[in-house]
């Protein structure tokens, strides 16, 4: 491997407080045996007996809550509330995950005149696990749950950007389960890249399209399974009915929560041409007000990017846009008396589809609004991307809001709200924005293979 330590950068600051060793060819080869040899053993486990296990990691979780949520904001910057907040609701995606697994692995009995076939959901074998820095808590344990109670074993690697919080949380999943059953490597592509050839059954991945490509190519050469979770370029559709107050809010928060580094950010807005004005000086006072620094600083309402790769991406696609035509109403800038990734918060008007800013995932504090002619106008340009994680309407016309919801390529699609949804519903993107899906009984089903038995009475 060419990297062989991580410069561990805190985005707050620019500097390096830790170095992490890159696990080697013949590291990463140990943990995918450990993982093999394990596995026969933990799924010849019953699920309660996995579940207990499980269980006593989610209480880890919050015991740990402080002390995992500073090592996150020292490592990709998020405020410190929401790092806690974070680890603490991982232990709530664990106990839901143990509830579902009940329906989802239990074995089911069929019946045809006098013959009898048992379906089981039997687990895969050994699941790489490879996950983004964005969510450094709830984004792995989302795949390692239901693997692990499916009765895989795991390789995981956590994103380079975040080896701390990674090891912090397969510490908790070590102490608890059996020797071998879960593994940690380290390292940046190449490892995700070795680890992905190596003798693995299953490879589960949250993170870029970009990557998830590469995933699927490799995986299609030996028919290994996968599950994809990749990025979005989530569309907000306002209507000139809508609660314009409301909506406005919800684009702010929606586009700026967590410095704008979420999957289902809201990324491109159209707005009707009869409301555009008024909703933009809405949604102009609510970008000039939200406060960045530190995340520890309790004022804060986003912290720093995770890197300055990642703040120069988000800064080119805004003067791309500006350069062509665009209208930079606020922020956008780098401030010049710290060494951290910080930049303003941005919004920009007069977007049109020719724009970075409209098409590549932007993954930062910038709000872009486009105006539209019609609702329709609005579904099309909406639908024109490749993306299709999440999405939002908004009109005080609920009947119309669902059928314009029904229309929209996304997997999940909210109606005055937020594109959350009913717990044990699916966490699901279509299009180029996942293969397959996790959070629901049919999500853990993944993470096995149907097998039947027939016998006659
Ligand atoms: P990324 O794709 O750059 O990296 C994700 C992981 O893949 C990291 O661990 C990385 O080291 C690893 N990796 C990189 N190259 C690899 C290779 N060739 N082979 C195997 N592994 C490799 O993504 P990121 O920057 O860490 O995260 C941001 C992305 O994740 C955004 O696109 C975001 O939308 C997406 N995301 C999606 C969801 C979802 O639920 N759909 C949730 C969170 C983040």
């Amino acid at each position: 491997m060419k990297l062989k330590y991580i410069n561990d950068i805190n985005p707050a600051t620019g500097k390096i407080f830790a170095k992490i060793k890159c696990s080697t060819k013949k590291e990463i080869d140990d943990a995918v045996l450990k993982a093999k040899t394990a596995q026969k053993k933990w799924s010849s486990l019953t699920l309660a007996q996995r579940s207990k296990m499980l269980n006593a990691c989610a209480n880890d979780f919050i015991k740990q809550k402080e002390k995992i949520g500073k090592i996150i904001t020292d490592e990709m910057g998020k405020l410190y509330k929401s790092a806690v907040g974070e680890t603490f609701s991982t232990a709530y995606g664990i106990r839901e995950t143990i509830e579902q697994a009940k329906t989802a692995l239990k074995t089911e009995k069929f019946y045809e005149e006098n013959l009898i076939t048992e379906l089981h959901r039997t687990p895969i074998g050994v699941c790489a696990v490879i996950t983004p820095w964005n969510f450094p808590v709830s984004m792995p344990e989302s795949l390692l749950s239901p693997a692990l109670l499916a009765g895989n074993t795991v390789v995981f690697k956590p994103s380079e950007m975040v080896p701390l919080t990674g090891k912090a949380i397969y510490d908790i999943f070590k102490k608890h389960l059996p020797h071998g059953v879960i593994n940690l490597v380290q390292g940046a592509d190449e490892v995700g890249d070795y680890l992905i050839h190596n003798n693995i059954d299953m490879i589960a991945f949250v993170g870029s399209q970009a990557v998830g490509r590469k995933i699927m190519k490799t995986a299609g050469d030996k028919l290994k399974r996968i599950v994809l979770e990749l990025g979005g370029k989530d569309p907000m559709i306002v209507l000139d009915d809508a609660d314009l107050q409301k909506a406005a809010n919800y684009a702010v928060n929606g586009s700026l929560r967590n410095t704008g580094q979420v999957c289902v950010s809201v990324e491109r807005i159209y707005v009707h041409q009869k409301a555009a004005d008024k909703f933009t000086t809405l949604v102009a006072n609510g970008v000039k007000n939200f406060k960045y620094g530190n995340g520890y600083d309790k004022e804060v309402q986003m912290g720093p990017l995770v890197s300055k790769k990642q703040r120069a991406n988000v800064i080119s696609q805004v003067k791309d846009a500006v350069k062509n035509g665009a209208k930079l109403i606020t922020g956008g800038k780098m401030p010049r008396n710290t060494k951290g990734f910080f930049m303003e918060p941005a919004l920009v008007t007069n977007l049109n589809g020719k724009h970075r800013l409209m098409r590549e995932e932007t993954f930062g504090p910038v709000v872009a609004i486009q105006k539209v002619k019609s609702a329709d106008e609005a579904v099309d340009l909406a639908n024109n991307s490749p993306f299709g994680l999440g999405a939002t309407v908004w009109t005080k016309n609920k009947k119309k809001g669902l059928e314009i919801a029904k229309k929209i390529e996304s997997g999940m699609i909210g109606v005055n709200q937020g594109i959350g949804g009913v717990s044990g519903t699916p966490w699901v993107g279509i299009k180029q924005s996942g293969f397959g899906f996790i959070g629901s009984i049919e999500g853990i089903r993944q993470f096995t293979v149907p097998r039947k038995i027939s016998y006659k009475k």
